[in-house]
């Protein structure tokens, strides 16, 4: 039975993730926006290396993790099968796991203070490009959450224009699990109005709105989101 198990999901996997590819290209043209506009990153959290190079494979590229000890495996054992994937790091950020982010990943979606982006940035190797960073914004205002308030969002955004080795790609948000579709729309639309204003303040080089997941992403897309993260959509339930 073992054995053949992998034989069985990989073709679902596919399916799942063209589906969501489907979804994204219906929604653009139902809001008139261009598909080419709208990124996936596919959260492989919790699922293995071999469900990433079949997805790989197929053609997608950009991979999203929240736990930095078990993406550190999956990155170096993929690093030889698939060495043009790129990695996002989207989890919560402490401050012990700075450098293992800032020598194995391309991209950190979830940075919300200025203290550890400047250790992100003395430890980013020479030998790579800047890290690329989002900030995460606590868009629904709940206490125990991840993300700067926007109110401290341009602040935290000059500060990391000091860092020689990030660079600042735009913002990210999680809306709160229980939010009414209204409030939904209304907090997607709340950060689109942020990033607008990075991008009055900073130019093109702002080009990353990272919202919407499995469950919102149309509602997402709709309010302007280039970048959405999807996990059980196509990996199934973790
Ligand atoms: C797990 C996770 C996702 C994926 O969520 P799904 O509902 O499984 O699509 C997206 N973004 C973040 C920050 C996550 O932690």
């Amino acid at each position: 039975m073992g054995n053949s198990q992998p034989a069985l999901i990989i073709p679902a996997l596919i399916e799942n993730w063209q589906a969501v590819r489907a979804r994204i290209l219906q929604c653009a043209s139902n809001c008139g926006r261009n598909p080419d506009e709208i990124h996936l990153l596919a959260v492989s959290k919790t699922f293995p290396p071999a469900a990433i190079a079949a997805l790989a494979q197929a053609g997608q590229t950009s991979f999203g993790e929240n736990y930095v000890q078990e993406a550190l495996q999956k990155i170096l054992e993929l690093k030889s099968i698939e060495p043009a994937l790129i990695w996002h790091f989207i989890g919560p950020l402490q401050r012990n796991k700075t450098r293992s982010i800032a020598e194995h990943f391309d991209w950190i979606q979830s940075l919300d203070r200025f203290e550890l982006a400047q250790r992100l940035s003395t430890q980013r190797p020479l030998a790579l490009p800047a890290l690329q960073c989002c900030i995460q914004v606590n868009i629904s205002a709940e206490p125990q959450k991840n993300g700067v308030s926007p109110q401290a969002l341009l602040v935290l955004a000059e500060q990391l224009q000091k860092l020689p080795r990030l660079r600042l790609r735009g913002l990210m948000a999680v809306p709160s699990a229980t939010a009414t579709p209204a409030e939904l729309q209304a907090s997607f639309e709340h950060l689109n109005q942020l990033f607008q204003t990075l991008r009055e303040r900073y130019g093109s080089s702002i080009d990353t709105l990272s919202m919407g997941m499995s469950a919102d992403l149309e509602a997402a897309v709709a309010a302007g989101s280039t970048l959405v993260r999807v996990g059980t959509a196509i990996f199934g339930a973790r």
